[in-house]
């Protein structure tokens, strides 16, 4: 980027002079595009978005070729381990995590691995404009729960990279066993509940500040049908007391909302409003399925009701749903009927702008309708959404008080297609690499689309080592043996040419 030196000196007074400012207008409550608009922070707070400014100021950042927005939030951000190599174009097959796998000891991938995929990871969420995410764990390679040490690492790495970082422990009352052979479920309870109380214990110490200003808590029972009307209530209780959300997954497949009418007698979204748990406090991800509508998979309309009169938002994930043929069919539904939408990433590459994009295409194919979902509404839900759930109106927003988590985006280059609106030219044309420059509470976290101290080609061939580790473990778990060859075939076959 154009301006001078990036590092923030205590005190000093920051204007970025952009070519348009997305600003929060609070009377109107919502984003404004301001024209040749300006951003002055000091230290990690924002002192003024929106037209010229008057006040003195320390040193000028020139960002008159680009579009100036708030941070993105992910409501959705897989951490750890490459799991997109099970995804595209590979036969959905039952036949893994094997009974053997589950009753065994031990972690699958160690420190080493998972800070490598860690950086990995949230590297690609700097590099596309995130600068606040709430993690997830790849659980199909963990036997029960994560380990000890994973949040505090992940939070390390967070911490090294500069973002605003929210994290659990995640667990569960059951888990399936799934391979050719069986299809079975361990339960344990107390198992559940004392995940539950190390997931408490590690939101106490953010909010005792262990992790430093940027990383916080959530409860995360980790998807619906493995978590039992008990651990549900405790986690619901817990969040209250603690004043912090929790999130699970819930309604990801026809099977699992099958599995909770025959079980529960309710629907998924029935069950958790039967247990009293819905609430502003609570993040559901995925919700694509429910009761049906007329044939169909989605959610009926007192389902719908039921998120919406309860506070409880729902996050959004789309481009993942792709790989399964997927889509999600109520993000217009969802809106229009007020229920707060957040988006996440969810799997690799960790692309706010492609998750967007991917968010508006699907919106308006899934009610065969132009306008059913538009640019400005997942650009809300990436914003405001998330920060909704975490019940921040500081972040996802660009006013005086919020935090600096300020974005900038080259609109001069030739992928960044002008059009009337910026936000457009964003969602529908700009690549990730049309992102320069990203702030987190004032501190420059990518400095002209690099992310300070981090070489990309290193770090690429660390994920490739590690993407090796991940295919072996699953050949491992062939119920029939195949080779990894075998298992996930390469699109062509690959000519071997000895050197
Ligand atoms: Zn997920």
């Amino acid at each position: 980027m154009t301006g001078a030196g990036h590092e923030r000196t205590p005190g000093q007074t920051t204007r970025i002079r952009g070519r348009h400012v997305v600003a929060f207008d609070t009377e109107q409550g919502g984003h404004v595009i301001v024209e040749g608009g300006e951003v002055v922070f000091r230290d990690d707070r924002v002192l003024h978005a929106g037209g010229p400014y008057d006040g003195a100021v320390d040193r000028e950042i020139d960002a008159r070729s680009h579009l100036v927005i708030p941070g993105l939030v992910d409501a959705h951000a897989l951490m750890d381990i490459g799991i997109h190599l099970l995804l595209w174009d590979y036969p959905r097959e039952e036949g893994y995590r094997p009974r053997r796998f589950v009753e065994g000891q031990g972690s699958v991938f160690d420190e080493r691995q998972t800070r490598d995929g860690a950086e990995a990871m949230l590297a690609m969420l700097v590099r596309s404009g995130v600068t606040t995410f709430c993690g997830i764990n790849a659980m199909v390679f963990k036997r029960w729960d994560d380990e000890p040490w994973e949040p505090p690492l992940y939070a390390e790495v967070a911490n090294r990279l500069g973002l605003r970082a929210y994290l659990s422990h995640h667990y569960r009352s059951s888990v399936p066993i799934v391979d050719d052979l069986e299809n079975d479920t361990l339960v344990d309870e107390a198992r559940g509940h004392d995940g539950l109380e190390r997931c408490v214990d590690f939101v106490r110490r953010c909010q005792a500040g262990a992790f430093g200003p940027r990383v916080h808590g959530l409860l995360f029972p980790y998807t619906q049908d493995t978590v039992s009307d008990e651990l549900l209530r405790a986690t619901s209780a817990a969040a209250r007391e603690l004043g912090v959300g929790w999130r699970m997954h819930t309604a990801q497949s026809v099977r699992e909302v099958e599995w909770t009418l025959e079980r529960h007698g309710r629907s998924p979204i029935e069950r958790l409003d039967h247990l009293g748990v819905l609430g502003p406090e609570a993040m559901l991800t995925h919700v694509l399925h429910g009761r049906g509508h007329q044939g169909g998979n989605g959610l009926a309309d007192h389902e719908v009701e039921l998120l919406a009169r309860s506070g409880t938002s729902v996050g959004h994930t789309p481009w993942i749903y792709l790989f399964g043929g997927r889509v999600l069919d109520a993000f217009g539904r969802y809106r229009r009927a007020g229920i707060n939408v957040a988006i996440g990433t969810d799997t690799y590459p960790g692309d706010m702008i492609q998750e967007m994009r991917v968010a508006a295409l699907m919106g308006k194919v899934a009610e065969r309708a132009a306008l059913a979902t538009t640019a400005a509404d997942v650009f809300d839900a990436a914003t405001l959404g998330g920060a909704r759930f975490l019940g921040r109106d500081d972040i996802g927003r660009l006013a005086p008080g919020s935090k600096a988590d300020i974005v900038l985006v080259r609109e001069d280059t030739a992928t960044f297609a002008p059009t009337l609106d910026p936000i457009r030219s964003l969602v529908y044309y700009a690549s990730i690499r049309d992102v320069s420059d990203v702030f987190v509470d004032g501190r420059p976290v990518l400095v002209n689309g690099a992310i300070p101290g981090v070489d990309e080609a290193e770090l690429n061939g660390r994920m490739s080592t590690l993407l090796g580790d991940v295919a072996d473990v699953l050949g491992g778990w062939d119920a029939r043996g195949r080779s990894v060859d075998e298992r996930f075939p390469t699109s062509f076959p690959v000519v071997r040419r000895r050197p």
